[in-house]
């Protein structure tokens, strides 16, 4: 698999530090409101790649971090007159809701920068021994200048960097590029006790604390929006590398901004959805295929003519499924037809397309255009009234698999629920007994569930509407 890897600015291949094995660390969300629109692409994506390397059989070990210590965070605990931990509690719960919903995956650990003080105190201590970074009115902060590979991420020169700095005077830096690393206790805020006083972490060092924790000095792939390419991924390199003495990380991957009006959707520009609200109006799954089916290093635009595409194109997929679904139950006994037979010996070009496009750093654009492009092959050939039960179980085996890669589409076997089909028989029990009213009471109550029933020469057919 090649992807691009901002460092070099090429697409590299993707080779692990350990044969068949990938570590790779995420940066997650600031704890202290519903999560947004924008902010669901890097974790639908960088899910969408987990899943991938897992499907082509690598082992994983995936680490996102929760940042519960930050301004923004304790500025919303103050405001309610309650603790920044309420706050992240609530928020973290909320992430997984909305999480499970989009269908991410749980990563292998959630850490959170609360959670993992000693491990930050520790690298920050490694970095004043080794003169990488200073103490300054209780505060500590990173010698920018004594990493020499200081941009190397964002290609951006130190000196260019500085010329257009901004010098803050209540702060005791050497230089205007240093960056804290810890941060003296002001009044009304959380602290722990440390070397330098009391105080709490800084933003970049709890990514670089936790990625070394969790997965080690060096880690295959980190990712995260492209926003935090700089400073904070710059950050975390230039604190990583000097404690450790290592490459930090491989490859870096970024993905583009989700926009609204051709603007970056963010909470300070006020200008975002939150994936609670829009799922509300889409649903989650409308909201997952509509990330899925862009690549993810394209810049994408949120608008409601997007979504009503992205769940029309997933009802497709849906009724694809569900016709397979009832065709391998219903479908004509014995041997695949000519065509069929054809038809299903080609089923594996469409899976080497499909990893050829995912391999292409992760084109999901093009992979999701395979699996329309195989559906409609399927369906021309389940559209005829002889098909077969065994070509319609295979095909359903092969769609199913490439929509689990992607998590879309209603994959689970059984969607249509024991009572609704237990409704289903009643109402043809009904008509068998000439009791219309029954089963026209029957077929209203099932489309006021979402199922509607559809009369095919196999029998009747129920497809899920909503
Ligand atoms: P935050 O909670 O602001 O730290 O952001 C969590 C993740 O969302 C980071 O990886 C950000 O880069 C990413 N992100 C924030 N806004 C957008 C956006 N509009 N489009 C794409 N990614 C975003
Ligand atoms: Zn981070």
């Amino acid at each position: 698999m090649k992807v691009y890897n901002t460092l070099t600015r090429k697409k590299e291949e993707l080779i692990p530090l350990k044969e068949g094995e990938i570590k790779m660390y995420s940066c997650g969300p600031t704890v202290y409101n519903y999560f947004h629109i924008g902010n669901a692409r890097p974790f639908i994506m960088f899910d969408l790649l987990r899943r991938y390397l897992e499907y082509r059989g690598y082992k994983v070990k995936f680490v996102q971090n929760f940042t519960d210590i930050d301004d923004k965070v304790i500025k919303k605990a103050n405001d309610e007159n309650t603790t920044y931990n309420e706050i992240a509690e609530r928020y973290i719960k909320e992430y997984f809701t909305d999480a499970e919903g989009l269908k991410i995956k749980k990563a292998d650990v959630h850490p959170r920068a609360s959670e993992n003080i000693d491990e930050i105190i520790d690298i920050v201590k490694t970095l004043v021994d080794k003169g990488y970074a200073y103490e300054a009115g209780g505060d500590v902060y990173f010698r920018t200048r004594a990493f020499k590979e200081y941009g190397k991420l964002s290609h951006q020169n130190l000196d260019e960097l500085e010329a257009g700095a901004r010098v803050d005077v209540r702060e005791h830096k050497e230089d205007p590029m240093d960056f804290a690393l810890w941060k003296a206790a002001k009044p009304g805020e959380p602290f722990w006790h440390s070397p330098w006083g009391d105080g709490r972490p800084g933003w970049h060092i709890e990514c670089s604390a936790m990625a070394r924790k969790y997965l080690g000095e060096t880690i295959d792939i980190h990712s995260g929006g492209v926003d935090l390419c700089f400073p904070h991924h710059e950050n975390e390199i230039a604190q990583s590398e000097c404690a450790n003495g290592k490459p930090f990380a491989h490859y870096w991957l970024h993905n583009a901004f989700l926009n609204i009006d051709n603007q970056k959707m963010s909470k300070s520009l006020g200008n975002f959805f939150t994936v609670r609200d829009a799922a509300e109006a889409y649903g989650y799954d409308a909201i997952r295929f509509f990330m899925v089916s862009a690549h993810y290093r394209t810049p994408l635009n949120y608008s409601k003519e997007s979504l009503e595409q992205a769940q029309a194109a997933l009802a497709r997929i849906n009724a694809a499924l569900s016709n397979l679904r009832f065709l391998s139950e219903k479908g004509a006994e014995g041997e695949m037809r000519p065509a069929e037979k054809t038809s299903f010996e080609g089923f594996g070009k469409y899976r080497d397309s499909f990893c050829e496009a995912m391999d292409d750093d992760l084109n999901s654009a093009d992979a999701v255009a395979v699996i329309f492009e195989l559906i409609r092959e399927v369906n021309t050939l389940c559209a005829e009234k002889d098909v077969t039960k065994v070509y319609a179980e295979e095909a359903l085996k092969m769609v199913t698999e490439l929509c689990s890669v992607l998590s879309i589409g209603e994959t689970e076997t059984d969607d249509i629920g024991n009572d609704i089909k237990q409704l289903i028989e009643k109402r043809q029990q009904a008509r068998k007994e000439k009791n219309y009213a029954e089963a026209d009471r029957i077929r209203d109550e099932l489309k006021a569930r979402g199922i509607v029933l559809e009369d095919t020469p196999q029998g009747v057919k129920a497809h899920r509407v909503k």
